[in-house]
């Protein structure tokens, strides 16, 4: 790559993870000649995230083997990469940001990739708790396989019975811990799946000895010299060396709301992944965008996402006219589980599950709203997997009788209805 000269542009990203890294490379891809500084305030090189409550919890990997790009790769693509460095505030009237050293960047483009950080009930007891952790970053699992190598920790509760706090207990299972999930709702996943998926996903932890209790809203934490008891609005306690908690995120928008862009449910932006600032985009978890399959706006917290989103704003920024037009698609491993979802169920007003009696560790489950199409997931099927973001993408109507008849074979030309 030729030296940057002094007339060329400078692209700033705030943020660097997989939505900062991705679009970086991008444009230098789209063709885009001046600077790109990227700043991140976590220390390490950019890894990727999904692994952290999987295999990398689970293994002995130190980071290094996790990393979105190596460290070759920034240099080759003339990437400048500032770690440990926060970005404290964007000055759009001059178009620079304001370090949290108070030095300052200025910039041509702007893009916002800060994604989001994990939210901390604000329940008695957590700021004494021992061993309490969220998990979102590689410093956080470190921590936690550590305690856990050492034998010093063999309980752990874990608050959440999302898609992390389920995956974190499955690999802390598979490390030999005792491990119980506490879940407010009356089922675990009832934000995002259909009670057959809570209920699979509840029996398959039961298999593994792990607890998932649902109904249990946590309302404080008491810690004496030896362990923690986590406690239940019903009275219930449970004794815990560590504690994970998995409860959600909060968007990482203050510096943008502070700056005057417009937000919703996370940083606005338009099919081309600008914000109300023709100089600022925004990509990855932190934004609301508008997704046309679905007809609305949306947050979604996914790679698919954060990547689809940088490759928009790379080519808007190089003067292409790209759309942001994908269909959400994310996946989860539990144990020997590997499940994967494509669409948005949301909505749905029907359930179908295909699933053969002699193999019940693979089925799918497809949503639909009247005769659309909205969802599927599938387990340990990715045949379903790719039929259902097949038929999302096209909209085909589906025989609904023949999908869940499993005497027909199951391939597209006998799914779609006559
Ligand atoms: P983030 O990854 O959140 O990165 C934002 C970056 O911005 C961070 O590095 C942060 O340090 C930095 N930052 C924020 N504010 C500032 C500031 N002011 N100054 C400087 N830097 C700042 N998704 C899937 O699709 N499949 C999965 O299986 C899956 N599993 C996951 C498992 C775990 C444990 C976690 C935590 C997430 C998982 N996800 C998964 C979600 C996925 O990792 C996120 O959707 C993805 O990381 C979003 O990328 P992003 O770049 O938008 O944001």
């Amino acid at each position: 790559m030729s030296q940057i000269l002094k007339h060329q542009k400078t692209c700033v990203v705030i943020g660097a993870s997989h939505a900062g890294v991705n679009f970086a490379f991008a444009l230098r891809r789209e063709g885009w000649e001046g600077a790109i500084i990227l700043f991140d305030a976590d220390p390490e090189l950019p890894y990727h995230r999904p692994p952290l409550s999987k295999a990398y919890l689970t293994g002995d990997d130190e980071i290094d083997k996790n990393l979105l790009k190596s460290a070759e790769s920034y240099q080759r693509d003339n990437i400048a990469l500032k770690l440990g460095v926060s970005v404290s505030r964007i000055d759009r009237k001059e178009k620079k940001i304001v370090l949290h050293d108070g030095s300052i960047q200025a910039y041509d483009k702007l893009v916002i990739a800060t994604g989001a950080r994990p939210i901390m009930p604000v329940i008695p007891g957590t700021t004494t708790a021992r061993n309490l952790f969220p998990l979102r970053t590689a410093a956080h699992v470190s921590e936690i396989r550590a305690r856990i190598k050492s034998g010093s920790v063999t309980k752990v509760v874990v608050i959440g019975g999302g898609y992390i706090g389920l995956e974190t207990a499955a690999s802390l299972r598979k490390l030999g811990a005792d491990v119980t999930v506490l879940e407010r709702e009356e089922r675990i996943l009832s934000r995002v799946t259909a009670p057959e998926m809570s209920v699979f996903f509840q029996r398959l932890h039961a298999q593994h000895q792990v607890d998932v209790l649902t109904s249990k809203n946590v309302v404080s934490i008491e810690t004496n010299s030896e362990f923690n008891e986590v406690v239940c609005a019903d009275g219930d306690r449970f004794k815990a060396d560590m504690i994970i908690v998995g409860v959600g995120i909060h968007v990482n928008m203050e510096i943008a709301k502070k700056a005057g862009l417009s937000i919703k449910d996370g940083i606005q932006v338009d099919a081309s992944a600008r914000t109300n600032d023709e100089h600022i985009y925004a990509i990855g978890d932190c934004t609301f965008h508008y997704n046309p399959h679905y007809n609305r706006f949306i947050r979604l917290e996914s790679v698919q996402n954060a990547v689809d989103q940088a490759k928009v704003a790379a080519a808007a920024i190089c003067d292409k006219q790209p759309i942001y037009n994908s269909i959400p698609w994310f996946w989860s491993d539990q144990y020997d589980i590997k499940l994967q979802m494509v669409g948005l169920s949301q909505g749905y007003n029907q359930v179908l599950v295909r699933k053969d009696p002699e193999n019940e560790k693979s089925f799918s489950v497809w949503y639909f709203k009247d005769d659309s199409l909205l969802a599927v997931d599938a387990i340990n099927n990715a045949k379903a997997y790719v039929y259902g973001t097949k038929f999302i993408k096209s909209g085909e109507k589906l025989d609904k009788s023949k999908l869940s008849d499993l005497s027909v074979e199951f391939k597209p030309t006998n799914l779609v209805s006559e």
